[in-house]
């Protein structure tokens, strides 16, 4: 039987604040443990939360970014749970009443366009972390250390409806998202790192057939590849046992990425496990219609409409408007650029070629580097100028990332400006023709091909600072052609 797979996903997001969601504690990460906690996020008797203003506002921007409703009142409830990694016994979170709902996000595979919905966008707090010692999981530790860091760090929830149809839609769903909340900077976005986290729901179903089958939980993946490997591990499970006339249990699995497959945690917990109600010490959002205005605009423009615009306005390649998009700090850098030199396509190839490859080399990240977009420019002036050539500026552009030095001062301290004096190149020209009668002789009976290996000659011999084009003219009137 053919099985139609349906998945999705439950996404948290570290939102890019100072402070956390209910205190002023830092959200900093990589502190000494236990070192950013106070008496609110530990969860003492008689504290109250406070909403912290700037997470509700990079909520609403990412909610906005997605297309969704935002809802004119939201309230935070109670999540009761217990596990030690959450000092109050309970998670600050919005359940009855998100923060927005009813969006969008567009996805690309395979060359086509599909419009995932968003269900909701929710507020609540992350909980601590668990270290474990003796073993990776508490599973076999000899025992466990909390950290509370972490605690009460503010998260957006992210949740899909469930729109897509196979593993590969599952990670074009992730690294679009990604890369949506790192152009609107509201999350860094990182799955290694677990600022970016991601659960998903997946279920089969005979094709043609209406109503879901039986859905599983699938935890922990790390990464964009992981969230294929374990989908499509998951796909295979439940193809495997429904093929076989098996039943699949609700239940939450964990990846495991050594042995690539699904592993049985604890029969999921359904709402009702949690007693949520709403949270009293916590009054209602409410947004009012100038604040969502003021927010909306500090989002700019996004990464679709920016697309558009570098393939209709600039006329780029869609490969390379795909590659100046790719991180936030390179699309800023091509649009710099471009404010001081009038060249889309030239700035694209330098910025794809050769400044790529530096980057690559040295493992670099674009915002890294001391080279400004102006003193980019500045070369690519130079070359049109004709001050110096297009092959020597690919030396030149390495030398100003390794060196931090400006293109004018490397021009000016390795002379490597364009020989424009005539006599100057004529006296090379003399000495490649006493160095190479044979070429010389043959290129005079006729071969005329190999004027190009004389040229070249001529081309060392200046160390690239010739043009071209004018050496060969000379060489011909010298040569008597
Ligand atoms: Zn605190």
């Amino acid at each position: 039987m053919k099985y139609e797979t349906i998945i999705g996903l439950e996404i948290h997001a570290q939102l890019l604040t100072e402070s956390k969601m209910f205190c002023a504690c830092s959200t900093k990460f990589g502190a000494k443990p236990n070192t950013n906690i106070c008496p609110v996020c530990t969860g003492q008797p008689g504290v109250l939360p406070v909403m912290n203003q700037k997470a509700i506002e990079l909520a609403i921007k990412t909610a906005l970014a997605l297309n969704c409703k935002i809802e004119k009142s939201s309230v935070f409830a109670r999540k009761n749970y217990f596990y030690p990694d959450l000092p109050k016994d309970f998670q600050i979170s919005q359940y009855e009443l998100p923060l927005a709902t009813l969006g969008h996000l567009d996805i690309v595979v395979e060359g086509k366009k599909k419009r995932i919905g968003i269900t909701r966008v929710h507020l609540e707090e992350d909980a601590g972390k668990l270290v474990h010692k003796g073993a990776a999981r508490i599973m076999g530790a000899t025992e466990s250390l909390v950290d509370y860091n972490r605690t009460g760090v503010p998260l957006m929830e992210i949740v899909s409806e469930p729109d897509l149809r196979s593993p590969a839609e599952a990670k074009a769903f992730m690294e679009t998202l990604q890369h949506l909340l790192q152009f609107i900077g509201v999350c860094d976005a990182k799955m290694e790192e677990g600022s970016l986290r991601c659960d998903a729901n997946i279920s089969l179903r005979p094709a043609g057939e209406q109503k879901f089958g039986t859905k599983t939980e699938v935890k922990n993946m790390n990464s964009f590849k992981a969230v294929f490997k374990a989908l499509k591990a998951e796909e295979k499970r439940h193809e495997e046992v429904l093929s076989e006339g098996g039943k699949i249990n609700q239940e939450t699995r964990f990846f495991d990425d050594i042995t690539e497959q699904t592993i049985g945690m604890r029969s999921k917990e359904y709402a009702h496990d949690y007693r949520y109600f709403p949270e009293p010490d916590l009054v209602p959002i409410e947004p009012s219609a100038d604040w969502l205005a003021k927010i909306k605009n500090t989002s700019g423009e996004l990464p679709e409409a920016k697309r558009d615009r570098f393939l209709n306005e600039y006329k780029l390649p869609e490969a390379d408007a795909e590659v100046l998009l790719a991180t936030p700090a390179l699309t800023a850098y091509f649009e710099e650029c471009l404010k001081l030199y009038d060249h889309p396509k030239t700035i694209a190839n330098w910025l794809m070629g050769d400044l790529t490859a530096y980057l690559k080399t040295n493992n670099l990240a674009i915002e890294q580097i001391n080279l400004t977009p102006a003193q980019l420019v500045e070369m690519l002036q130079m070359i049109d100028k004709g001050t110096i050539s297009g092959k020597l500026a690919k030396t030149i552009l390495v030398e100003a990332l390794k060196s931090g030095k400006t293109i004018k001062d490397i021009v000016a301290e390795q002379g490597l400006t364009q020989i424009s004096d005539e006599g100057e190149i004529k006296n090379i020209i003399d000495e490649v023709i006493e160095k190479n009668p044979k070429q010389v002789g043959e290129f005079r009976s006729g071969k005329d091909a190999v004027v190009m290996f004389l040229v070249g000659q001529v081309m060392k011999l200046s160390k690239g600072r010739a043009k071209p084009d004018a050496v060969q003219k000379l060489l011909r009137q010298k040569l008597g052609q």
